[in-house]
């Protein structure tokens, strides 16, 4: 059955992983272009192939806008090869930088400056861009107030029977951003010792501080942000796909009942 008030439910999630692990330093990068990068190269695959694709563009000092385009697609074919598909995943680079001159002149700052709804809805006429990358790009990149929906969000969602995993896309993303917005009162009123306390140490799926993850941001982004790490932390460590290391987890608190006694393979 689901819970009764789904967004209570989802604040009750956030507030007890943040407890448990703190801030998670979403998303890992120098700079917006590679959190987009990083963006189309995590499709369908896990991120520490992502790490290597990112390092062979930067070793080969074509990360950047500019580089991709004049990179030849073989080149940036072997370059990202790392993080599969890698013919697609150049192909969509060479579209987005191509997209990014033609109707911003490059300019990142021009595109991620746009309205949130045009700039979602041109980034999802791009070929290869879906929702989940769409949002990744405008919460990670541009600071938009865009909650990132994954497939381990859908896992936990599902087996907590708050939502269907097969729900549409669009539902699940304003379920948690109705769900977190009062969250931020709670975030810009605790105070600093606890914050310090709980922003110490890498636990959970966190990454260490980069420029992109301290960067300046307004405080319903940055609990947008953070929720989607705490989540994959979830979904990396504790709910996988075959098996739930529900006696672990952090979220056992609010497992269903039926689903306590014979947790879900
Ligand atoms: S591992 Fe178990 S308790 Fe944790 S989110 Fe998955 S089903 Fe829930």
């Amino acid at each position: 059955m689901p819970p009764i008030n789904p967004e209570q439910e989802l604040r009750s999630y956030y507030r007890a992983l943040y407890q448990a692990w703190g801030a998670q330093h979403w998303w890992p990068a120098r700079t917006r272009f590679e959190v987009i990068v990083g963006a189309f190269l995590t499709q369908n695959t896990a991120w520490t192939n992502v790490e290597r694709a990112l390092a062979n563009l930067r070793a080969a000092r074509l990360l950047s806008v500019r580089g991709i385009k004049r990179a030849p697609l073989p080149q940036l074919e072997k370059l990202i090869r790392p993080s599969g598909y890698f013919r697609q995943k150049a192909g969509r680079l060479k579209t987005f930088v191509a997209f990014l001159e033609r109707s911003y002149g490059g300019s990142l700052t021009r595109l991620l400056s746009r309205p949130t709804h045009k700039l979602r809805a041109e980034l999802l006429d791009l070929n290869g861009v879906g929702p989940e990358t769409a949002d990744s790009i405008l919460l990670y990149a541009g600071n938009h107030p865009v909650f990132v929906v994954d497939a381990y969000t859908r896992r936990i969602l599902d087996r907590h029977d708050v939502v269907p995993g097969n729900s549409d896309y669009e539902d699940i993303r304003t379920l948690f951003q109705r769900a977190l917005a009062p969250i931020v009162d709670e975030e810009e009123h605790k105070p600093a010792e606890v914050r310090a306390e709980l922003d110490s140490g890498i636990r959970g799926a966190a990454h260490p501080p980069s420029p992109m993850s301290m960067a300046r941001r307004i405080a319903l982004v940055q609990v947008y942000n953070e929720m989607h790490g705490l989540i994959v932390g979830v979904g990396k460590h504790y709910c996988k796909k075959a098996t739930a290391a529900c006696e672990e987890c952090p979220l056992r608190p609010f497992l269903p009942a039926r689903n306590q006694l014979a947790p879900p393979n």
